[in-house]
């Protein structure tokens, strides 16, 4: 049978350049979308009439009970879990810290920091090689920070920075606690790589802007973190465990 990898927010930029690849590579996926369900849907379809196996599945990460929906619908599709990204990450409006809310605070770590534990924890106890695990064979979990986790987001979003900071965190420390089940788990770093998310910080050319202070001259491509990503999830990887892998062109 083949590795499952389950991603979320794959509907677009880097988290569905992940799925092209790992469908390459010949992984089984389930494909997590919020809101563009007809994208979610075209590009499984893309990868069923490739010849892989791809469902697209509902769900905001941020709510519990639709993640328990989530893994339920995986279960019974595919009955096994080998990789989690936990892809799914949003920002919202450039602006400085004093003039946030604490409803915004809470949305961000709710979609990023929320969103990735629930996924963790649902997929600990099915990729978990121990006693009390549903007779997991191990795996990976991949999580998508950003490496404004230590650049900080000064004048643009020092909550979204934060909220990554956090997952690096939740990285280190579950890496050291699920070693012993069997399964690593790392993060990618991304820099400023050209997806849609920069428009809704208010500001769809700031690859252009910020690209100036890239040591490698550019901004990055979605493939270039997708290929980071599928080298963590994969054998090759089979010694990396809390790793922040940074993607970031050297900046
Ligand atoms: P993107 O093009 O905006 O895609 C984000 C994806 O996440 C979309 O599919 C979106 O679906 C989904 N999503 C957002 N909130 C969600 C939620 N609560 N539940 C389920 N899905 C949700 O952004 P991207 O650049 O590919 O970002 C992917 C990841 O990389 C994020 O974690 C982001 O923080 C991180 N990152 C990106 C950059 C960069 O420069 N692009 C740099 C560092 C880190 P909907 O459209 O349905 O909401």
């Amino acid at each position: 049978m083949n590795k499952v990898m389950l991603i979320t927010g794959a509907s677009r930029g880097i988290g569905a350049a992940t799925a092209r690849q790992a469908a390459a590579q010949g992984y089984a996926l389930c494909l997590n979308y919020r809101q563009q369900r007809s994208v979610a849907e075209d590009l499984a379809r893309e990868i069923v009439d490739a010849g892989g196996q791809a469902i697209a599945v509902q769900a905001d990460v941020a709510d519990e009970a639709q993640v328990q929906a989530l893994f339920a619908t995986l279960d019974q599709r595919f009955g096994r879990l080998d990789v989690l990204v936990n892809n799914a990450g949003m920002l919202e409006q450039q602006m400085r810290l004093e003039a946030m809310d604490l409803a915004r605070w809470q949305r961000v770590f709710a979609a990023n920091v929320f969103g990735s534990f629930l996924c963790c924890r649902a997929a600990i106890a099915r990729m978990s090689t121990r006693q009390g695990g549903q007779g997991g064979q191990g795996g990976a979990i991949i999580n998508v920070s950003s490496i404004a986790a230590r650049l900080g987001a000064p004048g643009e979003y020092i909550d979204y920075a934060a909220a990554k900071g956090a997952i690096d965190s939740m990285t280190l420390g579950l890496a050291k606690e699920v070693a012993a089940d069997g399964i690593r788990v790392n993060a990618v770093r991304p820099g400023v790589i050209k997806t849609e998310i920069h428009a809704s910080g208010g500001e769809p050319d700031r690859v252009n802007r910020v690209s100036q202070s890239v040591p490698l001259g550019r901004g990055g491509e979605a493939d270039e973190v997708a290929a980071a990503i599928l080298w963590l999830a994969s054998e090759q990887a089979s010694y990396t465990s809390g790793a922040l892998l940074d993607v970031s062109g050297g900046r």
